[in-house]
């Protein structure tokens, strides 16, 4: 018998785009070698500037940047921490071309983040994290800060290894 384990969604509103960094500086301390997230979410709406807090947080080497003109960088942790993998799926024909790049990390020693991976990147794990990020359009913090630029994060756990991590204090 498969136990199905239902785990639910968290949302957080990130009205600017520090709020965007400090939610992945958060979420960092909940992570562990070999976890999986998959970002979602259009150009712009905050994926590399969420993954660079992550980066702060697991407190890794070297700049978090779009990878855009990489597929790939391996950011080595400065402690005993997991490694960041931070991958840019859109011009991946398949997951499997990952295994191809020779990354000096193997993913089970990292926590790999994947922008663009959606239909693609869910082959690495059974387990992972799905997060999307969309514009919070007519938000009511936009009415107040006129510099607020919302968004709105959906933490989507998928999988056993999330059922003992609880997003709900994020
Ligand atoms: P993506 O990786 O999804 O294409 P980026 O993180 O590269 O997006 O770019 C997001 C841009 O939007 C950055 O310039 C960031 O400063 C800005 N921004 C403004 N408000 C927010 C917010 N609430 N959350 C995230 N980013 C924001
Ligand atoms: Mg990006």
């Amino acid at each position: 018998l498969v136990e199905m384990v239902r785990l639910f969604e968290t949302r957080v509103q990130v009205p600017t785009a520090d709020d965007a960094r400090d939610l992945g500086r958060r979420l960092a301390p909940l992570l562990r070698a070999g976890d999986l997230i998959i970002l979602t979410g259009d150009l712009g709406a905050g994926k590399t500037t969420f993954t660079r807090g992550l980066g702060a947080g697991l407190d890794v080497r070297g700049e978090v940047t779009s990878p855009t003109f990489v597929i790939a960088r391996v950011h080595p942790n400065n402690g005993d921490g997991p490694a960041l993998v931070h991958v840019d799926a859109y011009r991946l024909g398949g997951i499997d071309e990952l295994d191809d790049l020779d990354l000096d990390t193997s993913l089970e020693d990292a926590v790999t983040v994947v922008e663009w991976g959606e239909g693609l990147a869910e082959g690495l794990a059974d387990d992972r994290l799905e997060i999307t990020i969309v514009r919070a359009v007519g938000d009511d913090v936009a009415d107040v800060d006129a510099d607020a630029d919302p968004r709105e994060v959906i933490l989507q756990p998928i999988g056993a290894r999330w059922s003992t991590t609880d997003l709900g204090n994020l």
